[in-house]
């Protein structure tokens, strides 16, 4: 059998045998012409032209009996990469489709799998199929590795065995879902080939020694069934097959054979016109010879997904031997050997859609045997997981990652590691800068740039297209909340104990989870974690806090406590050494704020010049300032110095339980140091009058604490104190 070709003659001749439209034989020809002409300085390892290797491929297309525009891919196959030709170039000479054919190619061809840990021949099959999209580019990569696996040998040894590898693993495969037998099982017995020697040369050997037996014990077995069949005047041609060397030391391997015992080593076919003959014939041989229980399959009732048809028994012979039997049509020999291939063999005059080409393609849904799957959503899963809703990209390293379809860099870099997607700043794809939210595209080799500081953004959720993805981000988020929220508890724990601290309160006595949920409770919050939460978050002060839990330790105000804290802040507060105040024209003579209306930053006031004693600022309203002769200008400085201002308040109110706790809390949430507390009660007509002198910064601040006093449960009134 001849394999190779050297001559225009022999790949015309077979182009002839089913293209005869001249304007296809013209295309071809040119196709031809310029191939020859572009590859015409290039040698091959063997040191052939280079164009020979595509003289070759498109013999074999010819023999899969492709259109003319596959032929001529076939032809141009390697212009594109080898021969620097442009796509203009080549669209200025063919059409559309042959270069679209002729690009896919050159992609797959372009694909690395340089990474060993990388090498995922499972997905390295996926990816090639879901960048060929039409399945006339598989059959041109198909060939193209036909040809180059059968002149491996001019190729250095590790080269060798990586080809032959890749070869077994991605393209064997792919030639079986397409069911071309022939080219299946040559691939497999190169590959073996060169990647076990001695092996593939030891079953040769068997093979060899038994070969003249074998052939005379077949050739014995055809007589007689051929007999039988020309009794009942059914059409037939019969002959033996032999096994490929690759499949013989597979089932010795996987099934533990010895060499004699593996079954169908003895084989023969019948091919005949109907499907009736075929069961037909399976009758009478049954009728003759017994058929071994469990060995007859219908695979013409129920073909396999690569479309193959075919009766196969098994039956014991006559000299006690067993053979395999295989009953088909001559179409059912042409789809075992061809395979999809033969589905849409080129016929004149009728062209096929894409679509239908697709619908053919049972082959293709992830290359795994469920035969019995329901062929109606088996179809649907096709177009829709391989062709629609995964894209295959890449590491720079070759590590592919399938993805859904318009899926971005950042779901790429989730399917890498959480890690990696979290710390995600940037991504290159195909060395260009890409923004993250850029849908990816199969083939695509995506290189992501991380910050081991950046985290993920919460806009990612709006673009990210696969759940995985979005579910990482999600929980990141959620995590992060969880640990801000335990973060700000533990602040607010902390707060409270300072305060405790600071107001000589026993922390161990007053840190208790029951009191303190209790507290929580009378705040409408539901324990002590929500309590710290909020003093964290700084919507309530840790001192109303610490006055509800004085209050239910003890049943009265805690006086001592309050005279307490104003005792302490009195101490702290520091002495005013500035006043803020300006006098015009004067600059250096003693000032000072009285304490009679105590002015605070932003009052508006006047200076009293007093015998002896500088100047006396007070508030304009003051009813101390009798002499207006000795009245002066003056007014604040526009920086206003960084001190605090003692004032003092009155606040007139009925008298009820708690109501100086509740007036010092108010005070204290606006971090007014109390330096003074008075209070005194009417028992007539039951009203209090509390003074309170505290710390503030400005008018400001202070009129804050006097509305906010105001609000206190009670409250008549609330005023400026003037002694
Ligand atoms: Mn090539």
């Amino acid at each position: 059998m001849v394999k190779t070709i050297s001559t225009k003659k022999e790949l015309f001749d077979q182009i002839d045998s089913y293209i005869t439209n001249p304007e296809s034989i013209e295309l071809i020809e040119k196709a031809y012409a310029y191939a020859e002409e572009k590859h015409k300085d290039q040698k091959r390892s063997s040191g052939e032209p280079y164009f020979v290797h595509v003289l070759n491929v498109a013999y074999e297309l010819a023999k899969l009996k492709v259109d003319p525009n596959t032929i001529c891919a076939g032809l141009l196959h390697d212009v594109l990469e080898d021969c620097n030709v442009s796509k203009e170039e080549f669209l200025e000479n063919f059409n559309e489709e042959i270069y679209e054919i002729v690009e896919a190619v050159t992609k797959i061809s372009n694909l690395k799998f340089t990474d060993e840990k990388e090498y995922q021949a499972v997905n390295h099959r996926k990816i090639l199929i879901a960048m060929a999209k039409d399945v006339r580019v598989i059959l041109v990569k198909l060939v193209d590795r036909l040809h180059n696996m059968r002149t491996l040998q001019y190729l250095p040894e590790h080269k060798q065995k990586r080809i032959a590898r890749e070869t077994l693993d991605v393209y064997a495969p792919i030639a079986h879902r397409l069911g071309i037998a022939e080219i299946k099982n040559e691939l497999e017995d190169l590959s073996f080939y060169y990647l076990d020697n001695e092996k593939y040369h030891e079953i040769a050997k068997l093979v060899e020694s038994k070969k003249s037996e074998r052939d005379n014990q077949i050739e014995i077995m055809i007589e007689d069934i051929s007999i039988i069949l020309k009794m009942h005047n059914i059409p037939f041609r019969i002959f033996g097959r032999s096994k490929h060397l690759y499949s013989i030391n597979k089932k010795m391997v996987t099934k533990n054979k010895r060499f004699d015992e593996i079954l169908d080593l003895l084989a023969i076919r019948i091919i005949t016109q109907t499907e009736t003959n075929c069961y037909e014939i399976l009758g009478y041989i049954h009728a003759v010879y017994r058929p071994i229980p469990g060995r007859l399959k219908d695979y013409i009732a129920m073909p396999k997904m690569n479309l193959y048809q075919s009766l196969h028994t098994t039956i014991v012979g006559p000299d006690g031997r067993i053979y395999e039997v295989q009953i088909r049509t001559e179409e059912m020999d042409e789809i075992a050997e061809r395979g999809v291939a033969a589905h849409w063999s080129y016929k004149e005059g009728k062209t096929r859609s894409q679509k239908e080409l697709v619908n053919e393609l049972r082959w293709l849904k992830a290359f795994e045997d469920n035969s019995d799957t329901d062929a109606k959503k088996y179809m649907s899963d096709i177009t829709h997981d391989i062709f629609n809703a995964n894209i295959y990209c890449m590491t720079p390293r070759g590590r592919i990652v399938d993805l859904a379809a318009g899926a971005t860099p950042i779901d790429f870099a989730y399917r890498i590691h959480t890690e990696v997607g979290n710390q995600t700043v940037g991504a290159l794809v195909n060395g260009v800068l890409v923004p993250l939210n850029t849908p990816l595209k199969t083939g695509d080799v995506v290189e992501l740039r991380t910050n081991k500081n950046s985290t993920p953004s919460e806009d990612w959720l709006k673009f990210v297209k696969t759940n995985h993805a979005r579910n990482k981000i999600k929980a990141f988020f959620q995590k992060k909340e969880l640990e801000d929220k335990e973060e700000t508890i533990k602040a607010g724990e902390n707060l409270l104990k300072e305060e405790l601290r600071k107001h000589d309160l026993d922390v161990n006595e007053f840190f208790d989870t029951k009191k303190l949920d209790k507290v929580a409770g009378s705040f409408q919050l539901s324990n002590s974690n929500d309590l710290f939460y909020a003093i964290g978050c700084k919507s309530m002060t840790p001192l109303a806090v610490i006055e509800k839990l004085t209050k239910f330790g003890k049943r009265e105000v805690d006086l001592d406590y309050i005279e307490k804290i104003t005792k302490r802040n009195a101490e702290k507060s520091q002495m005013i050494s500035k006043t803020g105040i300006v006098v015009k024209g004067i600059s250096s003579m003693k000032l000072a704020l009285s304490p009679c209306c105590s002015p605070v930053y932003g009052d508006e006031i006047v200076g009293f010049v007093s015998k002896g004693q500088g100047i006396k600022v007070h508030r304009r309203d003051c009813p101390n300032i009798q002499d207006a002769k000795r009245l002066i200008d003056v007014e604040w400085d526009e920086n206003k110095p960084d001190i605090k201002y003692e004032t003092s308040i009155k606040i007139f109110s009925k008298d009820r339980s708690y109501l100086l706790t509740d007036l010092v809390t108010v005070v204290a949430q606006y971090k007014a140091n109390l330096t003074a507390v008075n209070s005194a009660v009417n028992n007539e007509d039951l009203t209090a009058t509390t003074s309170l002198s505290f710390m503030v910064s400005d008018l400001e601040h202070l009129e804050t604490i006097m509305a906010n006093l105001r609000k206190v449960n009670s409250v008549i009134s609330v005023e400026r104190a003037v002694k």
